[in-house]
């Protein structure tokens, strides 16, 4: 009944409940992907062809090398984005699983001077800084703002540096986590946390999470990946996406 999420066994699986957690989630919609390292070849990931996350199954996911391409000769298209997630496995050899999407809450942190910030203890994840990479400052203000080779991605992960979250102007984000119910759930919670703190900047002053409380939740026994807290958030998602009964494989 429980699963674990990162071993060799079930990665599949666990990613294509991933998929379908953020689909339910409103994270991602008919856009948006999520992906994850293999541990037993670190230089590859898995990560699903060109299709809505919703609808992926195990015989969707493509394994892909560093460089963005798929590891075996693949007739179906890929995700034109999916140099987002082979720049940052290719920069951060700590991180272990990628999700970008285009979450509309977000959104407006990505075209103002306003900083998103962690304001509720389940967004301590995101870190106490959250970058903007706009793709305009580097690849000029002609491209289509999509993320479509290595340059663009190696300047996203760059800018994105050792954080857990980078915005995208006018686009969305990518996250960056040690596990893929990391991922997850930093990218289930990093919305919501926006969506707070733009309804708290109508009130007034912002009071964001001290540097204390962020590592003291990054420290805490619910964060780890096989935590009860983790796996019984893992189960309820997995329900609510109408996948709980792939939890048993
Ligand atoms: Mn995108």
């Amino acid at each position: 009944m429980t699963t674990s999420p990162g071993t060799a066994t079930n990665l599949i699986t666990e990613l294509v409940i991933a998929n379908r957690i953020l689909a339910r989630e409103d994270v991602v919609d008919a856009y948006g992907h999520v992906s994850v390292r293999n541990p037993e070849a670190p230089e590859r990931f898995f990560l699903a062809h060109s299709k809505s996350p919703a609808l992926i199954e195990a015989a969707d996911i493509v394994e892909h090398t560093l460089d963005g391409q798929a590891l075996k000769k693949e007739a179906r298209p890929l995700y034109l984005e999916r140099f987002i997630h082979a720049a940052i496995y290719e920069a951060r050899p700590d991180v272990i699983a990628v999700v970008h999407a285009h979450a509309e809450d977000v959104l407006p942190f990505t075209i103002t001077k306003a900083a998103l910030k962690p304001v509720i203890h389940s967004g301590a994840f995101i870190g106490a800084e959250v970058p903007v990479w706009d793709i305009a400052e580097r690849f000029g203000d002609r491209t289509n703002l999509l993320v479509t080779n290595m340059d663009q991605g190696r300047d996203l992960a760059k800018t994105l540096g050792d954080r857990n979250v980078a915005l995208m102007r006018g686009h969305g984000f990518a996250a960056a986590a040690r596990s893929l119910i990391d991922v997850v759930r930093m990218s289930v919670y990093l919305p919501r946390n926006a969506r707070v703190q733009q309804k708290a900047m109508q009130l007034g002053e912002l009071k964001p999470l001290s540097r204390g409380e962020i590592d003291a939740r990054a420290a805490g026994p619910g964060y780890k990946p096989h935590s009860p807290e983790t796996q019984r958030a893992w189960q309820y998602w997995a329900g609510r996406a109408g996948c709980g009964e792939l939890l048993k494989d």
